[in-house]
């Protein structure tokens, strides 16, 4: 069978298992813990490009989770196929997701989310399981419209250098809603804002790992721009929860939910708790403002709290506190337990 080919149906279900594309990387290894932790089996798939080893590592050693060094552009691999009676649940969490990551090969980060999820969704068509598709906030683009509803349409560029994530996501999101209208997969479709917590990678170039690090390491603390684009930060423990109650609760899938947290701040506003909790001296620098960076971003998150009850808990202060920590035990670590330059 290949990625091309249709998969047939198959009745016998057998255990059920739980397929995480994406599950070693930073919201994927929070949401494997949760899954096994609620008793799932769960095989893991991850080219590990964009993944800490640590992430998995950490994963690794439980009875219910196998890992899979796989690329969902590429067709899917027989130890998955052979379990298609089993599998029960998909999810896609497959794709480099920090600008500079994405950017970097944006040939793949586009077929990734068009030939990847296209390849998970017939799975989940032949193991008659339910999938969920990561989309994000960045199919809003630049927003003209604040906050985000998801009847909101977006403003993106097709043409620049976003366009693979941001397009690849539109096309991702499209095919999932033609699976689900043609009943071929009872689909779900998460919208996902900015998300921040332990397991982040420290050069991912994401604006929160990044002031972290550079305050703990007392180098330079980077500002895109003037520092007056806002964004709205969700701690990583919340994200899981509404992924999973999206998964879970019994609702039509054909509406695309936006999970993050509604409170918005500036980047500015941001280094400043970071320079405040990492007690840092460190000089901030200017650099330019990345093409078609969006000015202003914050989730409405009506439907998420009428349909799954759900709302984020974790206060920003809070979750940077905990990621805070978190990155100097790691960098800690990494530098053979010399401590980092501030403390928090
Ligand atoms: N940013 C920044 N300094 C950094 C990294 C990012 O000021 O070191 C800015 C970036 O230009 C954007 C915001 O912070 O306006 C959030 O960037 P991030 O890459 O975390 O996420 P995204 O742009 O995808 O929301």
């Amino acid at each position: 069978m290949t990625a091309q080919g249709r998969i047939r149906p198959v009745r016998d279900r057998g255990e059920p298992l739980t397929v995480v594309a994406g599950g070693a990387g930073f919201i994927g290894s929070h949401l494997c813990r949760a899954l096994l932790d609620r008793g799932e089996a769960v095989l893991c798939l991850d080219t590990l490009q964009t993944s800490r080893a640590s992430n998995l590592a950490a994963l690794q050693g439980h009875p219910r989770f196998e890992f899979l060094r796989h690329d969902i552009t590429q067709p899917l691999p027989a130890r998955v196929l052979d379990r298609t009676p089993r599998i029960a649940r998909v999810w896609n969490l497959a794709c480099a997701a920090s600008p500079p990551r994405y950017q970097r090969d944006p040939e793949h980060t586009m077929l990734t989310n068009v030939v990847g999820t296209n390849s998970l969704l017939r799975l989940a068509e032949a193991a008659g399981a339910r999938f969920l598709l990561t989309s994000t906030s960045e199919v809003y683009g630049d927003p003209e419209i604040h906050p985000q509803p998801e009847d909101y349409r977006g403003a993106v560029n097709c043409t620049g250098p976003r366009a693979c994530y941001d397009e690849g996501k539109r096309a991702a999101e499209s095919l999932a809603f033609d699976y689900g209208r043609a009943g071929r997969a009872e689909i779900r479709v998460a919208r996902i804002f900015n998300t921040y917590g332990p397991n982040m990678d420290p050069a991912d170039g994401r604006v929160v790992s990044n002031l972290i690090c550079q305050a703990l390491r007392g180098e330079p603390l980077t500002i895109y721009g003037d520092g007056r684009q806002t964004r709205s930060f969700c701690y990583v423990s919340d994200m899981v929860a509404g992924l999973l109650a999206l998964m879970e609760a019994p609702v039509d899938g054909m509406e695309p939910v936006n999970l993050g947290n509604p409170a918005e701040i500036t980047v500015k506003e941001l280094l400043e708790q970071v320079v405040t909790l990492t007690r840092t001296r460190a000089p901030v620098v200017r650099r330019p403002l990345p093409q078609d960076d969006p000015r202003r971003r914050r989730p409405d998150i009506a439907r998420a709290r009428a349909l799954l009850g759900w709302a984020p808990s974790v206060p920003l202060a809070e979750g940077l506190a905990a990621t805070c920590a978190w990155f100097a035990a790691e960098l800690g670590a990494e530098a053979g337990a010399a401590p980092a330059k501030a403390s928090v």
